[in-house]
């Protein structure tokens, strides 16, 4: 049994938790919901008034935060945890930032002799229900196996990016590739449809042609296409037009640092922000084939 601190009771940190307790290991939780704490002391977790508190004997630490500001403020804010953890502890940022905040953070946990992974998640609220996350890890790959049976209980893949950030970047690079598949699969289905084919007959056509891709395979943007994807239930849950919008504004500012060209992460970026702007943002994102249904 280890004993792990967790700070960050949301959407997804919540369920993460609850998982490692079902497992058996001891976890210190807090968050500035006092309600989110209460609901993981119920199912047996220690409930911190705190984040201090949690750290208190911890053999790990998790945190699990909305964006960079968050986790800047966390570790290293007036009242920041940094220096108050023990030199033993392991400790797992899995909030999704800029890679240029998880650096700022890993650098001042390595100052102090701390060992810090980023290990930002794929997978969404179903999968840190069902512990069935995807964990893109920056950092030594020793850390990284020190910590991977916990992973385990959370997540189903665990990769290796690199050293540290290196999970932030993959995770931008695969969410902006995201981004444009889905676009690009919702702007074809419409032309096709506009010029009057069936989107299921184009949507099989396209799957084992040339085009095919995710959406395609699993995620069909376009309504009546399959079951049990979020087109087929008025867009309701998935990944969050938001969260997309989020992402791909971290894809901009790590372009912006290192000079890279990224015409197509900024148009994407451009589209789930206009149609973010009509209302969608708490939409799934495959909902912005509705940008092109509208006409
Ligand atoms: P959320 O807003 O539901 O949860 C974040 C929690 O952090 C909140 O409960 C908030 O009160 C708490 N918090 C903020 N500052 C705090 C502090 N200083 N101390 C303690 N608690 C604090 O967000 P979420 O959906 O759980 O997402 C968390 C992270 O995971 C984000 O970076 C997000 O981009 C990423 N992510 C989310 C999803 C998803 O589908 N929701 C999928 C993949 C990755």
């Amino acid at each position: 049994m280890k004993k792990i601190g967790f700070i960050g009771l949301g959407n997804m940190g919540g369920p993460m938790a609850s998982n490692l307790l079902k497992a058996q290991h001891e976890v210190a939780v807090y968050d500035i919901v006092p309600s989110l704490v209460e609901s993981i002391s119920e199912q047996g977790g220690i409930a911190c008034k705190s984040a201090a508190e949690v750290l208190c004997g911890a053999d790990l630490v998790i945190s699990m935060l909305p964006a960079s500001q968050h986790v800047e403020s966390l570790y290293l804010g007036d009242e920041g945890i940094m220096p108050l953890i023990d030199t033993s502890s392991i400790v797992i940022d899995c909030s999704t930032i800029s890679p240029a905040s998880s650096n700022k953070v890993s650098t001042a946990a390595q100052a102090l002799g701390i060992a810090m992974l980023d290990a930002p998640v794929s997978g969404g609220v179903g999968g840190a229900v069902a512990g069935s996350l995807t964990f893109i890890v920056g950092g030594t790959e020793a850390d990284l196996e020190k910590v991977r049976p916990i992973l385990e209980i959370m997540g189903n893949n665990i990769f290796h990016a690199g050293a540290a950030g290196a999970g932030q970047v993959a995770k931008i690079c695969n969410n902006m590739l995201l981004s444009v598949l889905m676009t690009g699969t919702a702007e074809a289905l419409q032309l096709g449809v506009n010029n009057g084919l069936d989107a299921k007959v184009l949507s099989e056509i396209m799957r084992k042609s040339s085009g095919g891709n995710w959406a395609l395979e699993v995620y069909n943007p376009y309504p009546g296409v399959m079951d049990n994807v979020p087109a087929g239930n008025d867009y309701q849950g998935g990944f969050l037009v938001d969260l997309m919008i989020k992402d791909l504004g971290l894809a901009m500012e790590s372009a912006l640092a290192t000079d890279s060209s990224i015409p197509l992460g900024a148009l994407a970026r451009n589209l789930y922000r206009l149609h973010g702007s009509k209302g969608a943002g708490g939409k799934d994102f495959s909902s912005i084939q509705q940008l092109f249904t509208t006409r």
